[in-house]
Protein backbone atom coordinates (compact mmCIF):
# COMPACT_ATOMS: atom_id res chain seq x y z
CA UNK A 1 0.00 0.00 0.00
CA UNK A 2 1.66 3.57 -0.82
CA UNK A 3 0.18 6.71 1.32
CA UNK A 4 0.77 10.11 0.74
CA UNK A 5 0.60 12.83 3.55
CA UNK A 6 -1.60 15.55 3.52
CA UNK A 7 0.19 18.66 2.13
CA UNK A 8 1.51 20.36 5.12
CA UNK A 9 4.14 22.97 6.42
CA UNK A 10 7.15 21.59 6.97
CA UNK A 11 7.77 21.15 10.79
CA UNK A 12 11.01 21.70 12.29
CA UNK A 13 10.48 22.32 15.75
CA UNK A 14 12.36 20.21 18.50
CA UNK A 15 9.66 17.79 18.23
CA UNK A 16 7.14 16.32 17.35
CA UNK A 17 8.97 16.31 14.26
CA UNK A 18 8.17 15.11 10.57
CA UNK A 19 7.43 11.83 10.12
CA UNK A 20 7.82 9.20 7.56
CA UNK A 21 5.10 8.00 5.62
CA UNK A 22 5.58 4.25 6.51
CA UNK A 23 5.56 5.36 10.21
CA UNK A 24 2.04 6.90 9.68
CA UNK A 25 0.90 3.50 7.86
CA UNK A 26 2.36 1.42 10.36
CA UNK A 27 -0.50 3.80 12.88
CA UNK A 28 -3.15 2.91 10.80
CA UNK A 29 -3.38 -0.86 11.73
CA UNK A 30 -7.13 -1.78 11.92
CA UNK A 31 -8.81 -2.63 15.89
CA UNK A 32 -5.99 -5.28 16.89
CA UNK A 33 -6.54 -6.37 20.76
CA UNK A 34 -3.67 -5.38 23.02
CA UNK A 35 -3.41 -9.60 24.27
CA UNK A 36 -4.08 -11.02 20.75
CA UNK A 37 -1.05 -13.18 19.14
CA UNK A 38 -0.52 -10.96 16.28
CA UNK A 39 0.56 -7.68 18.60
CA UNK A 40 2.16 -9.71 21.57
CA UNK A 41 5.57 -9.92 19.45
CA UNK A 42 5.23 -6.21 17.98
CA UNK A 43 5.01 -5.08 21.18
CA UNK A 44 8.07 -7.45 22.46
CA UNK A 45 10.07 -6.68 19.39
CA UNK A 46 10.03 -2.30 20.68
CA UNK A 47 11.41 -3.44 23.90
CA UNK A 48 14.10 -5.26 22.02
CA UNK A 49 14.90 -2.68 19.82
CA UNK A 50 14.87 0.00 21.83
CA UNK A 51 17.78 -1.51 23.98
CA UNK A 52 19.75 -1.65 20.51
CA UNK A 53 19.06 2.12 20.16
CA UNK A 54 20.75 2.36 23.24
CA UNK A 55 23.52 0.32 23.17
CA UNK A 56 21.75 -1.12 26.37
CA UNK A 57 21.27 -5.07 25.63
CA UNK A 58 22.72 -6.05 29.34
CA UNK A 59 21.01 -9.07 30.85
CA UNK A 60 18.74 -7.28 33.40
CA UNK A 61 18.29 -4.10 31.58
CA UNK A 62 14.39 -3.80 31.53
CA UNK A 63 12.91 -1.59 28.94
CA UNK A 64 9.30 0.34 29.16
CA UNK A 65 6.62 1.38 27.06
CA UNK A 66 3.82 3.07 28.59
CA UNK A 67 1.27 5.44 27.57
CA UNK A 68 2.06 9.16 28.15
CA UNK A 69 4.52 11.45 27.01
CA UNK A 70 8.26 12.19 27.61
CA UNK A 71 7.30 13.83 31.15
CA UNK A 72 5.86 10.81 32.64
CA UNK A 73 9.37 9.34 32.88
CA UNK A 74 9.96 12.12 35.24
CA UNK A 75 7.03 10.87 37.50
CA UNK A 76 8.51 7.16 36.97
CA UNK A 77 12.11 7.77 37.84
CA UNK A 78 10.85 9.99 40.59
CA UNK A 79 8.23 7.53 42.23
CA UNK A 80 9.77 4.12 41.74
CA UNK A 81 13.86 4.93 42.47
CA UNK A 82 13.51 7.86 45.26
CA UNK A 83 12.01 7.43 48.69
CA UNK A 84 10.52 10.71 50.30
CA UNK A 85 13.45 12.23 51.88
CA UNK A 86 15.92 11.04 49.89
CA UNK A 87 18.85 13.37 48.25
CA UNK A 88 18.91 14.12 44.56
CA UNK A 89 20.99 16.18 42.74
CA UNK A 90 19.64 17.44 39.33
CA UNK A 91 22.38 18.82 36.97
CA UNK A 92 20.17 21.96 35.52
CA UNK A 93 20.72 23.07 31.52
CA UNK A 94 17.73 25.08 31.25
CA UNK A 95 14.15 24.67 31.32
CA UNK A 96 13.50 21.21 31.32
CA UNK A 97 16.19 20.62 34.65
CA UNK A 98 13.71 23.34 36.38
CA UNK A 99 10.83 20.75 35.43
CA UNK A 100 12.34 17.51 36.47
CA UNK A 101 13.40 19.24 39.48
CA UNK A 102 9.79 20.26 40.69
CA UNK A 103 8.80 16.49 39.34
CA UNK A 104 11.41 15.09 41.88
CA UNK A 105 10.06 17.17 45.31
CA UNK A 106 6.32 16.46 43.86
CA UNK A 107 7.62 12.87 45.31
CA UNK A 108 9.00 13.63 48.64
CA UNK A 109 12.70 14.64 47.22
CA UNK A 110 15.40 16.67 48.70
CA UNK A 111 16.71 18.09 45.41
CA UNK A 112 19.64 19.90 45.11
CA UNK A 113 20.01 21.37 42.19
CA UNK A 114 23.55 22.98 39.61
CA UNK A 115 22.40 25.39 37.48
CA UNK A 116 24.91 25.79 34.41
CA UNK A 117 24.76 29.26 33.38
CA UNK A 118 22.22 30.22 30.37
CA UNK A 119 24.20 28.50 26.84
CA UNK A 120 26.68 26.61 29.45
CA UNK A 121 27.02 23.22 31.00
CA UNK A 122 27.58 22.24 34.77
CA UNK A 123 31.20 22.44 35.41
CA UNK A 124 32.92 18.86 36.28
CA UNK A 125 34.67 20.45 39.55
CA UNK A 126 31.02 21.51 40.55
CA UNK A 127 29.76 17.79 40.34
CA UNK A 128 32.18 16.77 42.02
CA UNK A 129 32.43 18.91 44.82
CA UNK A 130 28.35 18.59 45.18
CA UNK A 131 28.92 14.84 44.96
CA UNK A 132 31.76 15.27 48.11
CA UNK A 133 29.51 17.02 50.04
CA UNK A 134 26.57 14.38 50.11
CA UNK A 135 25.53 11.06 49.73
CA UNK A 136 22.99 11.57 46.77
CA UNK A 137 20.45 8.74 46.00
CA UNK A 138 20.31 9.64 42.22
CA UNK A 139 21.60 11.95 39.96
CA UNK A 140 19.88 13.49 36.97
CA UNK A 141 21.21 14.92 33.56
CA UNK A 142 19.48 16.68 30.87
CA UNK A 143 21.09 15.22 28.00
CA UNK A 144 19.79 17.90 25.17
CA UNK A 145 18.16 20.76 26.72
CA UNK A 146 15.53 21.60 24.40
CA UNK A 147 15.25 25.10 25.83
CA UNK A 148 19.20 26.09 25.06
CA UNK A 149 20.08 23.44 22.66
CA UNK A 150 22.48 22.40 24.58
CA UNK A 151 24.31 19.40 25.13
CA UNK A 152 25.51 18.05 28.42
CA UNK A 153 28.73 15.70 28.55
CA UNK A 154 26.88 13.14 30.08
CA UNK A 155 29.05 10.17 29.40
CA UNK A 156 31.69 11.99 31.22
CA UNK A 157 29.35 13.44 34.05
CA UNK A 158 28.70 9.20 34.36
CA UNK A 159 32.22 8.47 34.66
CA UNK A 160 32.74 11.02 37.18
CA UNK A 161 29.62 9.86 39.42
CA UNK A 162 31.09 6.51 39.05
CA UNK A 163 34.38 7.39 40.29
CA UNK A 164 33.52 9.50 43.16
CA UNK A 165 29.51 8.11 44.36
CA UNK A 166 29.81 4.87 42.76
CA UNK A 167 26.21 3.87 44.75
CA UNK A 168 24.52 6.92 43.39
CA UNK A 169 21.73 5.93 40.50
CA UNK A 170 21.85 8.23 37.41
CA UNK A 171 19.32 9.06 35.36
CA UNK A 172 19.41 10.48 31.59
CA UNK A 173 16.41 13.32 30.63
CA UNK A 174 17.68 11.87 26.89
CA UNK A 175 13.67 13.32 25.12
CA UNK A 176 15.64 15.46 23.12
CA UNK A 177 18.27 13.03 22.11
CA UNK A 178 17.40 9.45 21.65
CA UNK A 179 18.29 8.79 17.60
CA UNK A 180 19.87 11.85 17.58
CA UNK A 181 22.72 11.74 19.63
CA UNK A 182 25.00 8.49 21.16
CA UNK A 183 23.89 7.51 24.40
CA UNK A 184 26.32 4.60 25.80
CA UNK A 185 23.53 3.18 28.37
CA UNK A 186 25.67 0.24 29.41
CA UNK A 187 29.61 1.77 28.69
CA UNK A 188 28.04 4.37 30.66
CA UNK A 189 26.66 2.83 33.42
CA UNK A 190 23.17 4.80 33.11
CA UNK A 191 20.39 3.52 35.46
CA UNK A 192 17.48 5.31 33.73
CA UNK A 193 17.41 6.95 30.11
CA UNK A 194 13.97 8.63 29.64
CA UNK A 195 12.63 9.67 26.18
CA UNK A 196 8.89 9.62 23.84
CA UNK A 197 8.00 9.18 20.93
CA UNK A 198 7.76 12.64 18.89
CA UNK A 199 11.74 13.79 19.07
CA UNK A 200 14.58 11.82 17.39
CA UNK A 201 13.11 9.02 17.12
CA UNK A 202 10.40 10.01 14.39
CA UNK A 203 7.09 8.51 16.01
CA UNK A 204 4.20 10.02 16.99
CA UNK A 205 3.56 11.31 20.45
CA UNK A 206 1.86 9.20 23.15
CA UNK A 207 3.75 6.83 24.46
CA UNK A 208 6.44 7.07 27.56
CA UNK A 209 9.82 5.81 26.94
CA UNK A 210 12.40 3.99 29.37
CA UNK A 211 15.08 2.03 29.84
CA UNK A 212 16.19 0.60 33.11
CA UNK A 213 19.28 -1.09 34.60
CA UNK A 214 18.84 -4.06 36.60
CA UNK A 215 20.77 -1.53 39.64
CA UNK A 216 17.45 0.79 39.11
CA UNK A 217 14.97 -2.71 39.23
CA UNK A 218 16.71 -3.59 42.25
CA UNK A 219 16.28 -0.22 43.71
CA UNK A 220 12.88 -0.88 42.97
CA UNK A 221 12.77 -4.19 44.55
CA UNK A 222 14.77 -3.09 48.05
CA UNK A 223 12.02 0.02 48.51
CA UNK A 224 10.69 0.66 51.65
CA UNK A 225 8.05 3.21 51.22
CA UNK A 226 5.67 2.13 48.44
CA UNK A 227 5.43 3.76 45.07
CA UNK A 228 3.65 6.82 45.68
CA UNK A 229 1.72 6.77 42.27
CA UNK A 230 -0.75 4.18 40.99
CA UNK A 231 -0.69 4.63 37.13
CA UNK A 232 3.29 4.86 36.59
CA UNK A 233 4.23 2.07 39.60
CA UNK A 234 6.92 -0.04 37.85
CA UNK A 235 6.17 -2.73 40.23
CA UNK A 236 2.19 -2.99 38.25
CA UNK A 237 4.39 -2.43 34.80
CA UNK A 238 7.53 -4.91 35.03
CA UNK A 239 4.96 -8.06 35.47
CA UNK A 240 3.31 -6.45 31.89
CA UNK A 241 6.86 -5.57 30.00
CA UNK A 242 8.61 -9.07 31.07
CA UNK A 243 5.10 -10.76 29.56
CA UNK A 244 5.15 -8.72 26.07
CA UNK A 245 9.09 -10.00 26.10
CA UNK A 246 8.78 -13.09 26.68
CA UNK A 247 5.77 -13.43 24.44
CA UNK A 248 2.97 -14.04 27.11
CA UNK A 249 -0.46 -11.73 26.93
CA UNK A 250 -0.73 -9.53 30.17
CA UNK A 251 -2.64 -6.66 31.25
CA UNK A 252 -2.48 -4.16 33.25
CA UNK A 253 -3.96 -0.64 31.77
CA UNK A 254 -4.33 -1.04 27.50
CA UNK A 255 -1.24 -0.12 25.87
CA UNK A 256 -1.64 2.29 22.63
CA UNK A 257 -1.77 -0.75 20.40
CA UNK A 258 -1.50 1.50 16.51
CA UNK A 259 1.24 3.75 18.39
CA UNK A 260 3.11 0.79 19.26
CA UNK A 261 3.12 -0.56 15.67
CA UNK A 262 4.16 2.81 14.18
CA UNK A 263 7.00 2.18 17.24
CA UNK A 264 8.02 -0.78 15.66
CA UNK A 265 8.49 0.51 12.37
CA UNK A 266 10.62 3.46 13.95
CA UNK A 267 12.73 1.26 15.50
CA UNK A 268 13.39 -0.90 12.30
CA UNK A 269 14.15 1.88 10.69
CA UNK A 270 16.48 3.46 12.96
CA UNK A 271 18.22 -0.13 14.18
CA UNK A 272 18.04 -2.67 10.92
CA UNK A 273 17.18 0.20 8.22
CA UNK A 274 19.93 0.74 5.64
CA UNK A 275 22.40 3.18 7.30
CA UNK A 276 24.00 1.84 11.19
CA UNK A 277 23.15 3.49 14.22
CA UNK A 278 26.71 5.13 13.55
CA UNK A 279 26.07 5.96 10.47
CA UNK A 280 22.69 8.31 11.44
CA UNK A 281 24.51 9.90 14.71
CA UNK A 282 26.81 11.23 11.72
CA UNK A 283 23.75 12.18 9.56
CA UNK A 284 22.75 13.88 12.54
CA UNK A 285 26.08 15.80 13.22
CA UNK A 286 26.22 16.92 9.44
CA UNK A 287 22.62 17.64 9.85
CA UNK A 288 23.36 20.25 12.65
CA UNK A 289 27.03 21.81 10.93
CA UNK A 290 24.95 22.49 7.96
CA UNK A 291 22.38 24.59 9.79
CA UNK A 292 24.52 25.96 12.45
CA UNK A 293 27.20 27.18 9.72
CA UNK A 294 24.60 28.35 7.27
CA UNK A 295 23.19 30.52 10.19
CA UNK A 296 26.27 31.67 11.07
CA UNK A 297 26.67 33.02 7.67
CA UNK A 298 23.37 34.91 7.51
CA UNK A 299 24.71 36.74 11.35
CA UNK A 300 23.04 34.65 13.51
CA UNK A 301 24.74 33.49 16.43
CA UNK A 302 23.80 30.57 19.11
CA UNK A 303 22.35 30.17 22.63
CA UNK A 304 24.70 27.28 23.53
CA UNK A 305 28.41 28.66 24.26
CA UNK A 306 30.11 26.64 21.91
CA UNK A 307 29.69 24.06 19.18
CA UNK A 308 30.79 21.13 21.36
CA UNK A 309 28.21 21.56 23.60
CA UNK A 310 25.93 22.16 20.97
CA UNK A 311 23.02 18.96 20.36
CA UNK A 312 22.95 17.61 17.06
CA UNK A 313 19.48 17.41 16.68
CA UNK A 314 18.35 20.91 17.24
CA UNK A 315 19.61 24.65 16.81
CA UNK A 316 19.00 27.38 19.46
CA UNK A 317 19.41 30.36 17.09
CA UNK A 318 19.60 34.53 18.68
CA UNK A 319 17.74 36.90 16.46
CA UNK A 320 20.31 38.84 14.86
CA UNK A 321 20.69 42.70 15.95
CA UNK A 322 17.17 44.49 15.17
CA UNK A 323 15.19 41.82 14.54
CA UNK A 324 12.27 40.21 16.43
CA UNK A 325 10.35 36.65 16.68
CA UNK A 326 7.71 38.93 14.99
CA UNK A 327 10.32 39.49 11.71
CA UNK A 328 10.97 35.43 12.15
CA UNK A 329 8.28 32.88 13.07
CA UNK A 330 5.14 34.66 11.61
CA UNK A 331 7.23 34.91 8.47
CA UNK A 332 8.71 31.50 8.05
CA UNK A 333 5.10 30.12 8.82
CA UNK A 334 4.17 31.84 5.52
CA UNK A 335 6.67 30.03 3.31
CA UNK A 336 5.02 26.95 4.96
CA UNK A 337 8.30 26.23 7.95
CA UNK A 338 7.38 26.05 11.43
CA UNK A 339 9.76 26.73 13.74
CA UNK A 340 9.76 27.44 17.49
CA UNK A 341 10.02 30.28 19.70
CA UNK A 342 12.62 30.69 22.83
CA UNK A 343 11.49 28.62 25.87
CA UNK A 344 13.87 29.41 28.56
CA UNK A 345 12.21 31.98 30.66
CA UNK A 346 15.20 34.77 31.26
CA UNK A 347 15.90 34.96 27.07
CA UNK A 348 12.81 33.39 25.76
CA UNK A 349 12.27 36.55 23.00
CA UNK A 350 15.78 36.78 22.27
CA UNK A 351 16.04 33.33 20.13
CA UNK A 352 13.98 30.71 18.24
CA UNK A 353 14.40 26.82 17.97
CA UNK A 354 14.81 24.74 14.60
CA UNK A 355 14.32 20.81 14.91
CA UNK A 356 16.64 19.03 12.61
CA UNK A 357 16.08 15.45 13.99
CA UNK A 358 14.79 11.80 11.96
CA UNK A 359 13.86 12.24 8.64
CA UNK A 360 14.12 15.92 8.61
CA UNK A 361 18.61 15.01 9.07
CA UNK A 362 18.86 11.79 7.72
CA UNK A 363 16.86 12.02 4.36
CA UNK A 364 18.67 14.33 3.08
CA UNK A 365 16.88 14.18 -0.26
CA UNK A 366 14.02 16.00 1.27
CA UNK A 367 15.73 18.70 0.86
CA UNK A 368 14.49 20.14 4.64
CA UNK A 369 17.59 21.92 5.95
CA UNK A 370 17.93 23.80 2.44
CA UNK A 371 14.51 25.05 2.95
CA UNK A 372 14.67 25.99 6.53
CA UNK A 373 18.11 27.92 5.41
CA UNK A 374 16.93 29.64 2.21
CA UNK A 375 13.68 30.63 4.62
CA UNK A 376 15.76 32.16 6.80
CA UNK A 377 17.61 33.90 4.68
CA UNK A 378 14.43 35.83 2.97
CA UNK A 379 12.63 36.57 6.32
CA UNK A 380 15.96 37.83 7.82
CA UNK A 381 16.32 40.04 3.90
CA UNK A 382 12.82 41.19 4.33
CA UNK A 383 13.54 42.47 8.35
CA UNK A 384 16.70 43.95 7.35
CA UNK A 385 15.19 45.42 4.38
CA UNK A 386 12.71 47.11 6.40
CA UNK A 387 14.78 49.29 9.01
C1 LIG B 1 10.28 17.39 25.21
C2 LIG B 1 11.08 17.18 26.43
C3 LIG B 1 10.51 16.71 27.62
C4 LIG B 1 9.04 16.51 27.79
O1 LIG B 1 8.52 15.57 26.92
P1 LIG B 1 6.95 15.56 26.62
O2 LIG B 1 6.82 14.43 25.64
O3 LIG B 1 6.60 16.88 26.07
O4 LIG B 1 6.25 15.28 27.89
C5 LIG B 1 11.35 16.47 28.69
N1 LIG B 1 12.66 16.69 28.61
C6 LIG B 1 13.24 17.15 27.50
C7 LIG B 1 14.71 17.36 27.48
C8 LIG B 1 12.47 17.41 26.37
O5 LIG B 1 13.04 17.88 25.27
Amino acid sequence: MTFQQAPHKLLVIPGPIEFDSSILLANATPGTSHVSPAFIPVFGDCLRLLKKVLYGEKPGNQSFLIAGSGTLGWDATAANLVEPGEDVLVLNHGYFGDSFADCLETYGAKVTQLKAPIGGVVSEADLVAALKSKKFKLVTITHVDTSTGVLSPAGRYAELIKQNSPDTLIALDAVCSVASEEIRFDDWGIDVVISATQKGLGVPPGLSVVLASERAIKTLEARKAPVGSYYISWKRWLPIMRAYEEGRPAYFATPPVQLVYALQAGLKAIVEGPQSLEDRFAAHKAASNKIKDGLAQLGVGFVPLGREISANGMTAAKYPEGVTAADVLPKLAELDIVVAGGLHKDIATTYFRIGHMGVTAVKTERGDLDKVLAGVKTVLDAARAKK
